[in-house]
């Protein structure tokens, strides 16, 4: 009853807007290092709630409506960030269940085996064989979950805005560091990538490194950006339209620099990660996303509604 008149009255608030969902990992199960991040039960109530009050359009969709302001109410498009496997093992399967188009956008140096540098962090942290980690400023005790993610968290912060390749170096020290080897891959390889596209998933471009833009030079820029999207149109056979900026907050992680080298580079679509909906007046290449956390579907239901509120 209550979803009912949540759903009438989100139709009336939902007209013209456009909500686009950012997720990265759907876990097969909980992870106490990634408390954040959906497990597959949660994925599967949060996209039978899309498919019941909302309208999941693909975003090459949505993008068409925006363009001729024709989006139905409650639209609503779904992606994910970086190319994460288990966006093919663990959310295919339940997206295809309820009939909800997606978009994975790949940052593709990642698909050659090689793990995220804050997956690697939090790997390292997380593992239950190590009871202590070694950093260049001293020995951190690795004990109860708090204390390992609190390590991780300090880690990232540390290095989220170093240079790529001094932030690659760090992570690489910090394992020679612990002796650790690298823990299992996590990301898509190219082949696992095209048996997403072949299920409808549609495949966007995220950069190759997943650097901070912003503080590249406009020719590394350019680089980045179109590196990854030749690598996926020859990878796929198909071209490829969206684009999402890594980290992805307008002005912080990239500027106009990067918009032009997106718009340049042919793209349709780009997503940031500033929160809010999108009408006909967006920009098509700084359209706003929103991460649904809640893990009760009423609360992930008004949030959502929320984010259709001017
Ligand atoms: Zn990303």
């Amino acid at each position: 009853m209550l979803s009912q008149l949540l759903s009438f009255g989100g139709r009336l608030l939902g007209r013209g807007k456009l909500s686009i969902l950012i997720y990265h990992q759907v876990l097969a199960e909980f992870d106490p290092m990634r408390p954040t991040e959906p497990t597959a039960a949660a994925f599967e109530w949060q996209m039978q709630l899309l498919a019941r009050y909302f309208t999941p359009l693909s975003l090459t969709e949505a993008v068409e409506h925006l363009k001729n302001n024709t989006l139905p109410a409650n639209a609503v498009c779904v992606t994910f960030d970086d190319g994460y496997l288990n966006n093919l093992t663990v959310a295919q399967p339940i997206l295809a269940k309820y009939n909800i188009p997606a978009t994975v956008y790949v940052a593709t140096a990642f698909s050659q085996g090689n793990n995220m540098w804050n997956d690697r962090i939090i790997d390292l942290c997380g593992d239950p064989k190590r009871t202590e980690l070694n950093t260049t400023q001293g020995t951190t005790m690795l004990h109860d979950w708090p204390s390992r993610l609190a390590a991780a968290q300090q880690l990232l912060k540390q290095l989220k805005y170093l240079p790529v390749a001094e932030r690659l170096q760090a992570v690489d020290q910090l394992y020679q560091l612990n002796n650790a080897t690298e823990y299992a891959a996590k990301m898509m390889t190219p082949i696992q990538v095209q048996q997403l596209a072949a299920t409808g998933v549609t495949i966007g471009a995220h950069t190759h490194n997943h650097p901070i833009l912003k503080s590249l030079d406009a020719k590394a820029q350019q680089q980045e950006i179109l590196q990854s999207k030749t690598l996926l149109e020859q990878l796929l056979q198909q071209k490829i339209e969206h684009f999402a900026y890594p980290n992805g907050v307008a002005g912080r992680d990239f500027d106009e620099i990067a918009v032009n080298w997106v718009q340049q580079a042919g793209f349709t679509s780009a997503v940031v990660t500033d929160w809010g909906y999108s009408t006909a007046s967006t920009p098509l290449l700084k359209l706003k996303r929103f991460t649904p956390w809640d893990n009760q579907p009423l609360k992930f239901h008004l949030r959502l509604l929320k984010n259709y509120l001017p």
